[in-house]
């Protein structure tokens, strides 16, 4: 099997389970208890904490420890709730867990504004500069679109949002950025960074959400008063400890650089392997709107009247994530047959992957058509040359044989 849904959950490091073993059957204590080895564990637990302000590029804050980003996203959001005039702000990209809670807080009386993206799948900047004011007390934004491999610039945003409304929060859902693109949060005045163990080979139920200013944000739940009272309940220091064990084994750079060696390497194959089977393979910048073929450069609307086409949709992004159209096929049947044929990839964020349509590829201006014939496609950084060359191959016959069978 080649697993190519890497943006859904990756495979834990094998190192984790001496991590998971050592922090659950010898230093198994409670790090709110006051025994000596108790409080050693609690020590432990601060390391990580400064452990991961480091590798997130922060000059100050915290780190609150949580079961998985969808948490880490709904405490951000919900604990900077206030009563009053306040507006917030989100992009019509985000992950469920940021977009389903910013259409609930619609409906609780909330004044919410959607941001669209733009056909690069980031979000459009002049649409955010115009909803920002000085009522602004919250602006949630993604690092990398889950979908699109889309990267925003969180520059420009955190720009943005200190010129028009300083006193506002903005928070970055980083799941899809955290330990695969270089993120520096003292650069950027990001105030709260959500992150998820699971999408960088640690073990899942285990993430974290930074916290600039501590006393910014409201606990959601009441408890013993852990992690600064912001998130109570027993840490799962087990899982915080295989977190910080996968990061010390991640060079965010490396991997870039090797990841983006591999997305090309699949990106070609799929060229010179449709060739070899008689259909055509496009690879649509997004950026540029131009197309270009094995064989050379074709105008941007062109493929619109191609049949029997792959297009792969390059958005110049992350190298990690890349959206595929099959002209003519169900994405979800090519998931199926891939699936037999050896090859795992996605339709989109597994948490909304059994729903029809795609919110995220029709904001960005994917015809009905397209987005029902996408496929995502995603990478790590460990895969080997033979495994991309191998997957593309099953990739292009399988769509051959579909377009066989329906002809
Ligand atoms: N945010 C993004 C961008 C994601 O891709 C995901 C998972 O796919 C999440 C949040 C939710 O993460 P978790 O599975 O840890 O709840």
């Amino acid at each position: 099997m080649i697993y190519l849904d890497n943006a859904g959950t990756t495979k834990m490091f094998e190192k984790c389970i001496e991590v998971h073993k050592l922090y659950s059957c010898e230093n198994y204590f409670n790090p709110s208890a006051v025994n000596s080895y108790s409080v050693a564990v609690s020590k432990q637990i601060v390391d990580a904490e400064r452990y991961f302000l480091s590798r997130l590029g922060a000059k100050e804050g915290n780190i609150l420890f949580t079961g998985c980003a969808t948490e880490s996203n709904n405490l951000a959001i919900r604990g900077s709730l206030r009563n009053g005039k306040y507006e917030y702000v989100f992009s019509a990209g985000e992950h469920p867990s940021v977009f389903n809670l910013a259409k609930k807080l619609q409906l609780e009386g909330f004044l919410v504004h959607i941001v669209p993206l733009l056909s690069d799948g980031t979000v459009d900047l002049k649409a955010l500069e115009s909803v920002l004011n000085d009522k602004t007390r919250l602006v949630s934004v993604m690092h990398v679109n889950n979908e699109t491999g889309a990267v925003n610039d969180l520059e420009k945003i955190s720009a943005l949002k200190n010129k028009l409304c300083p006193k506002a929060f903005l928070h970055v859902d980083g799941v899809q950025g955290f330990m695969k693109i270089p993120v520096s949060l003292a650069k950027t005045n990001i105030d709260l960074y959500s992150f998820s163990g699971h999408k960088f080979h640690a073990p899942k139920g285990v993430a974290g959400l930074y916290v600039k200013n501590k006393s910014a944000l409201k606990n959601l739940f009441e408890g013993g008063g852990q992690q600064y009272s912001l998130r109570s309940g027993t840490e799962n220091v087990s899982g915080i400890m295989q977190m910080k064990c996968a990061c010390e084994n991640i060079d965010v750079e490396k991997n870039l650089e090797n990841t983006m060696r591999l997305q090309t390497l699949f990106n070609q194959t799929l060229l010179a392997e449709s060739k070899n089977v008689g259909i055509n393979s496009l690879l649509f910048d997004i950026k540029t709107g131009q197309c270009f073929d094995a064989v050379g450069a074709c105008q941007k609307d062109d493929w619109k009247n191609i049949e029997n086409s792959i297009l792969i949709r390059n958005y110049g992004g992350s190298p990690y994530i890349e959206n595929l159209v099959f002209v003519g096929v169900k994405g979800e049947t090519m998931l199926h047959v891939l699936d037999q044929n050896g090859v795992i990839v996605g339709l989109g964020s597994a948490c909304s992957a059994k729903k029809a349509g795609n919110r995220v590829l029709e904001n960005i201006g994917l015809s009905k058509d397209l987005v029902i014939s996408s496929i995502r496609v995603s990478f790590n950084a460990y895969m080997t040359d033979s495994e991309i060359v191998e997957a593309a191959k099953i990739v292009c016959k399988t769509y051959k044989n579909l377009l066989e069978r329906m002809n």
